[in-house]
């Protein structure tokens, strides 16, 4: 017997399966998806299975050395499915299989994270009468099942004399490290008529395949409408659901925790890597029913599966920006498939794209149209050209009295400002030199925590200039607004207790849990930050939403600007008006005349939509037509450019639409970022010529090609 075995090793030329023999006495413990030592020229490297049988080939093939796993970690599911994602975003076969499995799992993993293990001792001889007052000691305090560490003062002499007298026994057990206390409580909450129906229409088809889109808008009890379903699913079977990293708050994980207790898994970037994998193996187990958690949650080893939820579905971190560049919709809807189970896609803001679907009728749609019991926020829009000439360069009078108003009825307000640091520019007065990275070629922001200047792209940082480098002028001014900054201005004009959440302020582990509980134990009235604050957040007594520079995300180059700004608008319009006292919003800027802020000022998606897609249609945009982005990427600009050039005059040739390159200057981390964008109706169009680029470059050293198919971002200059 033969096995084709996939090597994991990191070379774009060996993506392929290698022929080994099955030597006797591994016999019956080579199994299809299990992990294997083999010999690869001179070493011994770790591979995955693929297949088992008489495999014949001209060569003379080498046995397989031993195998690492009893169980296998690829199921046929998954094996199938990464074959599908390798396709399907022409990434190796074995990038596929790594990113499905947890770091502990990989052969480049270089320290073993082992499984866990405590001791526990019982007491075997209940008429045992202690010899010394140590023996005493260690059996007065044991009983069924003590951990070891619990026994206090233990003399190890004769502890080891009971254990050789077979008075105490002692047994290792496997622990998993995250051990929470969250009690599971009952829930009596009665769905209204409207979640009702969205529950029992899933529900009916349980054994079916089916995709459905649920719009709700903020506050209409999605969660809740999932949390039935849930419960019915999982008296049978298994369910994952993905949330955006960011929704993974303590809030959200301890109310799933609170519902369905010891049986839900969870999985977001703060575990460790030895917390991550006891969460995988719990799932792997069948130890839990539910798996929660961020884009590779996608990937749970469930063998029973019954039902995929993705919440907020238009978030674009769904799509991994790394290769391989999977959509996790697309792999949910595999999976969906494959298991004949319902996928939930559910948003207050659908994606353009999935909106599209359950027009067509490729998705069911179905609707959650009203706040529970009460109506969405009122939204004022602050032109910000008139508050200037008065002198109100960050608030705006009206914004100004309505957090008073709020501060005097003991209520808390939210400001979101979409950018964080202290200052965005430091430029010179008198020649206009602006300070920038060295290694990006991006303007440094200046944060005055540390009064430092940082690059939001790499880890550069410097201090702030004092004199200009060009003209030696020491008239130096800042320029943009960061959250430091409103932060600083707001307890200057209210005088009272303020925090700031964005990716400064939570670096730290846990400190993400501690900004929301002070806030919610009202340790302060005003919470300042970034978009980091526009989802999922749900305090009682929030009554006033402020959206400092709302129209900032317009002047991203992308033509998803529009959705982007309507989607952060009316997430963090969402946040207002939750419990029972009603809710307003205040969004200032400059250019409130766009309909993206129009519509959300008015929580009217259905329109929004019906005017993006008009845009689309004229300017050939998704959902129209499709884009790939190839990025050919260098530490060399003159040799990225003139590839660039190339490749975009091969695909011309094949009369593939192609924009770009972009002629600026795009510099990363010292690396020359230059993209192309292709226009087309159908992949297997261009599937060929794509591939073809990519097997071109693939062993060139100094030049890399990306291809991200389907890109949530593309940006020209
Ligand atoms: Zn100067
Ligand atoms: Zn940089």
């Amino acid at each position: 017997m033969q096995a084709n075995v996939l090597i994991e090793i990191k070379s774009k030329a060996i993506d392929k399966t290698f022929t080994y023999n099955i030597p006797i006495n591994l016999k019956d413990k080579v199994k299809v998806g299990i992990r294997v030592l083999v010999p690869f020229g001179n070493r011994k490297l770790e591979g995955f299975i693929m297949d088992i049988g008489d495999i014949k080939t001209e060569y003379k093939i080498k046995d397989i050395i031993d195998v690492i796993d009893e169980e296998e970690v690829l199921t046929e599911e998954l094996i199938n499915l990464g074959k599908y994602m390798s396709r399907k975003t022409l990434s190796s076969l074995i990038s596929c299989y790594q990113t499905m499995l947890p770091k502990a799992l990989k052969a480049s993993y270089k320290t073993n994270i082992n499984k866990k293990y405590e001791t526990y001792v019982t007491l075997l001889d209940k008429n045992y009468i202690p010899k010394t007052n140590a023996q005493k000691n260690i059996i007065d305090n044991i009983k069924e099942n003590t951990l070891k560490s619990d026994i206090y003062k233990i003399s190890s002499s004769a502890y080891k004399t009971l254990i050789k007298n077979n008075v105490i026994k002692e047994e290792k057990k496997e622990v998993y490290r995250l051990n929470d206390d969250i009690l599971k409580e009952n829930s009596n909450i009665v769905l209204n008529k409207e979640q009702k129906s969205v529950v029992n229409e899933v529900i009916k088809d349980k054994d079916k395949f089916n995709p459905y889109l649920l719009y709700g808008v903020t506050g209409s009890g999605k969660t809740e409408v999932y949390m039935h379903i849930i419960d019915e699913i999982i008296k049978e079977k298994e369910v994952i659901v993905l949330v955006p990293e960011i929704s993974l708050t303590p809030q959200f994980v301890s109310a799933f925790k609170k519902r369905f207790g010891s049986i839900v898994a969870i999985m977001h970037s703060g575990l460790s890597d030895g917390e991550r994998y006891d969460e995988y193996r719990k799932i792997k187990e069948g130890k839990v029913s539910i798996a929660i958690g961020a884009r590779s949650c996608i990937f749970s080893p469930f063998k029973n599966l019954g039902l995929i939820i993705i919440d907020e579905e238009h978030t674009d971190t769904y799509k991994q920006d790394n290769n391989p560049r999977y959509d996790a919709i697309d792999i949910a809807l595999k999976r969906a498939k494959y298991n004949n189970i319902p996928l939930i896609l559910g948003s207050a803001t659908p994606s353009i794209e999935s909106y599209t679907r359950a027009k067509l009728g490729i998705y069911k749609l179905l609707e959650l149209p009203n706040r529970i019991n009460k109506k969405l926020p009122s939204v004022l829009l602050v032109d910000m050209k008139n508050e200037i000439k008065k002198g109100n360069k960050i608030l705006s009078q009206k914004l100004i009295d309505e957090i008073n108003n709020c501060l005097i009825n003991d209520n808390q307000v939210i400001l979101l400002l979409n950018r964080r640091g202290y200052s965005t520019t430091v430029t010179c007065n008198e020649c206009g030199y602006v300070m920038k990275c060295p290694n990006c070629d991006i303007p440094l922001t200046y944060h005055k925590t540390h009064n430092k200047m940082n690059c939001h792209y790499c880890d550069y940082s410097t201090f702030k200039m004092k004199k200009c480098p060009e003209c030696q002028s020491e008239d130096i001014q800042s320029f943009g607004l960061g959250t430091e900054k409103l932060e600083e201005e707001v307890k200057k004009i209210f005088n009272v207790n303020v925090i700031r959440m964005d990716v400064d302020t939570t670096s730290k582990k846990g400190s993400h849990a501690r900004i929301l509980n002070k806030f919610k134990n009202k340790e302060a009235s005003i919470l300042v930050g970034t978009q980091m604050i526009a989802k999922g957040l749900d305090f009682e007594d929030v009554t006033l939403v402020g959206v400092i520079n709302g129209d900032a995300t317009l002047n991203i180059p992308d033509f998803r600007s529009g959705e982007r700004t309507f989607d952060l608008l009316n997430q963090v319009a969402g946040r207002s008006g939750r419990g029972t006292k009603d809710g307003k919003v205040i969004i200032q800027g400059f250019n409130l005349d766009h309909y993206s802020i129009k519509y959300a000022s008015v929580h009217d998606y259905v329109s929004f939509y019906k005017e993006e897609m008009k845009i689309r249609k004229s300017l050939s945009y998704p959902p129209y037509i499709d884009l790939t982005l190839i990025k050919i990427v260098s530490t060399d600009y003159n040799l990225a450019y003139r590839e660039s050039v190339k490749i975009k005059e091969y695909l011309v040739k094949y009369n593939i639409k192609v924009l770009g390159p972009s002629s600026n200057i795009n510099k990363i981390n010292n690396k020359y970022y230059i993209h192309l964008v292709l226009k087309y109706k159908k992949l297997e169009r261009i599937y060929k010529n794509i591939l073809y680029i990519v097997d071109k470059y693939k062993l060139n050293k100094k030049i890399n090609v990306e291809i991200d198919i389907n890109p949530k971002k593309i940006w020209y200059n």
